[in-house]
């Protein structure tokens, strides 16, 4: 199934007129902005800082040091297509953006719309491992967000663990829910000790993708299966500047193409992959571009909370959440269609450890 997905993607050709990139090249003037060494980026990261920060890198999926400029500002590979934000090169800065998106500044949004919106995601998620022949044992989810998907998996069954970078986040998740969340590198965590591995998005925060599906793969039990969702940037939607997955803090955007050559790398067999177009996709990105939101340029010296959304009057945000869902619906045929080619703005994949590690 997969390769039938894979021969149906059609992504737009590599921009013949830009020249090619080539890191290793680059001259001195690229570069505005350069990192002391040992200098942590604290607080925020001017726009212009988001230029090459190192030019010897290669390409995270496939090895290859050419790239091309693609949309936005983003690169991509002219080997294997991957798109990535130039800051790939740098996984402190890595690290150090996911700790002020998601660190001690991280509140989840707690209104009914988003808790409303999450239990459907959820629902769904659990209906794709249902779907796998999964529906008990050990499960991992790696990067838990506000526990919400912990939660509903343990209510479904599950015995539930998190693994997070941040301590605060774990910390959090765990007082809140009671679900042991381990503050470590997923590769630190027991091999062989789950039947499922979670990684909702999550792949495309980090600077090293291949490795970290071999972490999850190799966490997996015989007839484990990982299941992952990430932002796909072969929807529709991503055309728009204002698409909404567009964040100053994802390192790289996956198609099918690319998200299945990362699985293959990190030795997993590609069970099932589709895409799913949300109900609220369109209609951020295209009141985002109408009113010129370009979310991947972050405020500087602002400690951007993530998932809090506009700062709501309570009542403004019943309107609000309404147009969003009224839009969900009439833009329903659009996104069957576009989910149904591959082209939705979500990618989700179940996958299984093709070895014993
Ligand atoms: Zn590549």
């Amino acid at each position: 199934m997969l390769g039938a997905l894979v021969r149906d993607q059609e992504e737009s050709p590599l921009p013949q007129n830009d020249p090619a990139i080539r890191w290793e090249r680059a001259s001195a003037q690229d570069c505005s902005w350069e990192r002391p060494a040992g200098v942590r980026v604290e607080g925020g990261l001017p726009t212009e800082d988001r230029q090459v920060l190192d030019v010897t890198s290669r390409c995270p999926l496939c090895g290859n040091p050419g790239f091309a400029a693609y949309r936005f500002g983003l690169l991509r590979c002219t080997e294997c297509g991957l798109v990535v934000d130039r800051r790939v090169v740098d996984p402190d800065l890595d690290r150090q953006l996911n700790e002020d998106a998601f660190g001690e500044g991280y509140e989840p949004e707690t209104s009914f719309w988003v808790r409303w919106f999450d239990s459907w995601k959820n629902r769904r998620y659990l209906g794709n491992l249902l779907r796998a022949g999964v529906q008990k044992g050990r499960l991992l989810e790696v990067g838990v967000g506000s526990g919400r998907f912990l939660s509903a998996a343990r209510a479904a069954g599950f015995e539930t663990e998190g693994c997070d970078l941040s301590e605060s986040l774990a910390r959090r998740v765990t007082e809140k829910t009671g679900i042991p969340v381990h503050c470590a590198e997923l590769a630190a965590l027991p091999a062989r000790a789950f039947d499922v591995v979670c990684m909702h998005h999550v792949l495309e925060h980090v600077s090293d993708p291949v490795g970290l599906l071999r972490a999850g793969a190799e966490r997996l039990r015989g007839g484990g299966v990982l299941h992952l969702a990430v932002p796909n940037g072969g929807a529709w939607e991503a055309h728009l500047p204002g698409w909404n997955c567009y964040a100053y803090y994802h390192l790289v955007y996956f198609d099918r193409a690319t998200l299945g050559r990362a699985c293959q790398a990190a030795g997993l067999a590609v069970q099932w992959m589709g895409s799913h177009a949300s109900f609220s996709s369109w209609f951020l990105a295209l009141a985002r571009t109408a009113v010129g939101i370009r979310s991947m340029e972050r405020p500087p010296a602002v400690r951007l909370r993530v998932g809090r959304g506009p700062n709501w009057g309570r009542l403004a945000e019943h309107p609000y959440r309404m147009a969003m869902v009224t839009a969900g619906v009439l833009t329903w045929p659009v996104r069957a269609v576009q989910s149904r080619r591959g082209r939705g703005d979500e990618l989700i994949m179940i996958a299984r450890a093709t070895s014993s590690p």
